[in-house]
């Protein structure tokens, strides 16, 4: 493999940078060209395409978003956009192709693969909603935005005797609200992956209320609902003043952190190693801190899971 081309695509997430810094200076260090596919397939569609050197990526590391651009693109979905793709590579000589994205990118990335283009598919994505892998790149960051912000509206939940409500991103994933929740010693933690009755949440609140607790948190997790309507149901059964805050796209941007700057520096280099070794329709992973691959197919058949026993041991621990 002489020429390969790397993208990114679907959300953003802060270590998508340092991913990139991986795989163009891995491909570099084994003399093979690198491809820059700027705005994910919509631009691979449009041939949005430049050669990077080893300073196109320097001073990149520690940046957030990605500077490939991402996109979503409905065109790519269909035969004719994945054809119209397939045909612009292999004008450009581009024999493999590394892509950076969520579940969404991979499922393009397994087309591209079996339309003969060797693809390899590197989770980013703050929602760590990616099976086979214990993290994707941008959930370390994501994670630490939100606890810092919680901590700053713990402040302010004291001071004032509020409970607070604090609704954050994850699509259908609980993860990022049950980690942040579990590091901030949150009262309560809504995901979708745990059954709730609002009644349990209300005697809770009461409880601490009776022991002298004036103030509460509750993280809750988008996928649940809105945390807007949750308070007022709160609101409504309990007569407490909930006040809520979403995160919203602050979470996505940032600095990556050390942990999310490492995971990307060995995913990157990792690809491209795939991609040296003849392997195609792969996504790389982190398990038990070993790098791993496995077929996209494989992983898009199963169904990202969180690990309930975080979820018990918060509930233990915020009693
Ligand atoms: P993410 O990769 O973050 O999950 P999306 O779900 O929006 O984000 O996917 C990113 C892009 O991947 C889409 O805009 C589309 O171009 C492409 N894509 C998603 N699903 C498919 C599919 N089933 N077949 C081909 N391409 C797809």
């Amino acid at each position: 493999m002489k020429r390969i081309g790397v993208l990114t695509s679907g959300g953003d997430s802060p270590g998508m940078n340092a991913a990139v810094r991986a795989v163009v200076r891995k491909a570099i260090y084994h003399n093979v060209e690198v491809y820059g596919i700027y705005q994910g397939y919509h631009g691979l569609m449009n041939a949005s395409i430049k050669k990077l050197e080893l300073g196109s990526v320097g001073d990149i590391i520690h940046r957030g978003g990605t500077i490939l651009g991402t996109a979503r693109s409905e065109k790519f979905k269909t035969e004719a956009g994945q054809e119209k793709a397939v045909q612009v590579l292999r004008q450009y000589g581009i024999e493999g192709l590394v892509v950076i994205g969520g579940d969404g990118s991979f499922r393009g990335a397994e087309k591209l693969s079996q339309k003969g283009i060797a693809t390899i598919g590197v989770p980013g994505t703050i929602d760590n909603d990616i099976p086979c892998t214990d993290f994707t790149i941008g959930f370390d960051t994501a994670l630490n935005t939100v606890i810092e912000a919680i901590d700053k509206i713990r402040d302010t939940a004291t001071s004032h005797e509020r409970t607070f409500l604090i609704e954050v991103m994850g699509r259908n994933a609980g993860d990022i609200a049950l980690w942040a929740g579990l590091a901030d010693g949150a009262e309560t933690i809504l995901i979708p992956e745990a059954e709730y009755s609002i009644d349990e949440v209300v005697d809770r609140l009461k409880r601490g209320h009776r022991r002298g607790k004036k103030h509460s948190i509750i993280v809750v997790a988008e996928g649940v609902g809105s945390a807007v309507e949750i308070g007022k149901e709160i609101e409504a059964k309990t007569g407490y003043d909930c006040r809520v805050t979403v995160l919203g796209h602050i979470q996505r941007g940032g600095s990556p952190t050390a942990f999310d700057r490492m995971l990307a520096s060995r995913m990157g280099a990792f690809a491209v190693e795939c991609l040296l070794k003849g392997e195609k329709g792969k996504m790389v992973g982190i398990r038990n801190n070993q790098m791993v691959a496995t077929p996209i197919s494989e992983a898009l058949a199963q169904t990202h899971t969180v690990d309930l026993s975080l979820y018990q041991l918060a509930k233990e621990l915020s009693i």
